[in-house]
């Protein structure tokens, strides 16, 4: 009786609070997440940090012991593509930092944060950087912020206030237990009987070993040799890492983990779910596919690739004009991430504002650019284009979107094959005997080469024979023989993975 009632109950386990960190440019977020990382990650461990995941954990300890535990900080880069990002991380998080710079006061992009950390209802601390400079004027700040109807606790509201300075380190054990705290009353819980759901918080192409993704579990655990579904990019997750770059034989809810062999690169921002076969993750693929509904949600879901523009023109009418023409070049692979539109010439301000994301442009319609603001555009590598004629700032747009956009990869697995024997080596030649085990193998194809299910290299073939007759290629079932290249060696037990690659240059009409 009792087994029976335990088994339907669920098992909710206390999981660390994730943090994102948002503010206006310079007020200080990247030192304050590189400051943390510094003091708390051991180090030993923090020497093994070669390269930002998006995220890393930390072990906080205050010296009165009063409150331990576990952080996540979502890591986004410096330059991180606007709001766009920003909000996923809000969502992606259960607590947000506000970061004011005490000597400068709520901004723009203070404002913009408030705005997305209010509609996602994430509970935040506003963090008072910059504490140690002259001029840094906390009063006028707490006083901003009331103006806006962020009300901080010691005026009698709900939020916290808690000054820092991301130079000296001073009030960072202060903040970091101050998380701890709010953690407490938020009562962060998972189920690790679930699978793994998240999202994508980072993915690049790792040039040596393929598509990767850092995912940040939100429920349940991912666990090494789960199949993985993260938007509409598929793999058996054999490499899954924590966020110092080690093997983990599991993750569990809000840690990052590292996961490599994605058939495609995730979007950033796209849902993630794990499986235990490949059977329920194609059935839940195809179930994605086969729903009009559901492909939308997965369009949305794999998050459009934002470029960050700033458009500048002479009057209200034309900029109506010129932003009306603009709806019409995004096409559901990328949007434009509108910064700023608004009346006058193009300043060195606008510059700034265009700099703080990433691959951005500024577009001008019938205005001048300052001289000064040119100079800044080239240092910051903005793109700027000031046109009379309409048609052609469209035109100049598209070919600098075309630019930016990246190129897509798209990897298509063809079979694979075990190798049974080696007949003869010499360097990267190598001639080997195998069989396939499923799809089908051909001449002049590209093969990952793994090695007890890891990847540890790439090849080609560039020879096929079954019997002793030269063939093109070879079925499921059937053994072969193969002349390969590839720069390590092969032993008899590696697995062929053999693939198409296709690369898909952006082109806008
Ligand atoms: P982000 O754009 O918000 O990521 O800001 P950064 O972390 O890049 O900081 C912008 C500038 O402010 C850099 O030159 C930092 O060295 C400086 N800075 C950041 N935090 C502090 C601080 O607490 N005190 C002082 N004096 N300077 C800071």
């Amino acid at each position: 009786m009792a087994e029976a009632a335990q088994k339907t109950e669920t098992t909710k386990t206390r999981r660390p609070p994730v943090v994102a960190v948002l503010g206006h440019i310079d007020h200080g977020k990247t030192s304050l997440l590189d400051k943390i990382r510094q003091a708390n990650v051991a180090g030993k461990e923090s020497g093994g940090i070669t390269q930002h995941i998006g995220a890393y954990e930390i072990e906080a300890k205050s010296k009165e012991g009063s409150a331990t535990g576990k952080i996540t900080f979502i890591d986004t880069p410096g330059h991180e593509a606007f709001s766009k990002m920003r909000s996923r991380g809000v969502g992606a998080a259960d607590i947000a930092l506000l970061v004011v710079a005490a000597d400068d006061g709520v901004k723009l992009q203070t404002e913009e944060s408030l705005k997305i950390i209010q509609e996602a209802g994430t509970p935040f601390i506003v963090v008072l950087n910059k504490i140690d400079k002259e001029n840094a004027d906390p009063e006028r700040v707490k006083k901003e912020l009331g103006d806006r109807g962020i009300f901080i606790e010691e005026w009698g509201g709900k939020v916290p206030l808690t000054p820092v300075s991301a130079k000296t380190g001073q009030g960072i054990e202060h903040l970091l237990e101050l998380i701890l705290l709010l953690a407490d009353l938020e009562n962060l819980e998972y189920d690790p009987a679930l699978p793994a759901r998240g999202v994508v918080i980072e993915s690049h192409l790792e040039p040596k070993r393929g598509n990767a993704a850092t995912l940040l579990v939100r429920e349940g655990v991912l666990r090494q040799g789960d199949w993985v579904l993260a938007g509409r990019s598929r793999v058996k997750a054999r490499i899954v890492e924590n966020f110092l770059g080690k093997t983990a034989a599991e993750i569990g809810a809000s840690s990052p983990a590292r996961v490599v062999g994605f058939d495609s690169v995730p979007a950033v921002g796209s849902l993630f779910t794990s499986f235990k076969g490949q059977k329920e993750l194609e059935a839940a693929f195809e179930g994605m596919a086969s729903s009009k509904e559901k492909q939308e949600e997965v369009k949305a879901e794999e998050g459009k690739r934002a470029i960050p523009v700033v458009i500048k023109a002479d009057t209200a009418g034309s900029l109506e004009a010129v932003e009306h023409e603009l709806k019409k070049i995004e096409d559901g692979t990328f949007t434009l991430n509108i910064l700023r539109s608004s009346v006058g010439n193009i300043s060195e301000d606008d510059i700034k504002l265009a700099a703080s994301g990433e691959s951005s442009l500024a577009a001008g319609f019938r205005v001048k650019m300052a001289r000064e603001a040119g100079e800044l555009a080239e240092r910051f590598g903005v793109g700027v284009g000031v046109f009379d004629i309409i048609y052609e700032l469209v035109d100049w747009l598209k070919r600098e979107l075309e630019k930016r956009l990246p190129e897509e990869k798209i990897i298509k697995i063809l079979g694979e094959a075990r190798v049974l024997k080696i007949f003869k080596q010499e360097g990267a030649r190598q001639i080997v005997g195998g069989k396939v085990e499923s799809g089908m193998i051909s001449e002049g194809k590209r093969f990952r080469l793994l090695r007890r299910q890891f990847p540890i290299g790439e090849g080609r073939i560039i020879e096929l024979q079954m019997g002793k007759m030269r063939t093109k290629e070879v079925g499921e079932k059937a053994e072969f023989g193969v002349l390969a290249d590839s720069e390590h060696e092969i032993v008899p037990g590696d697995e062929l993975e053999v693939f198409d690659e296709e690369i898909k240059k952006k082109k806008l009409l």
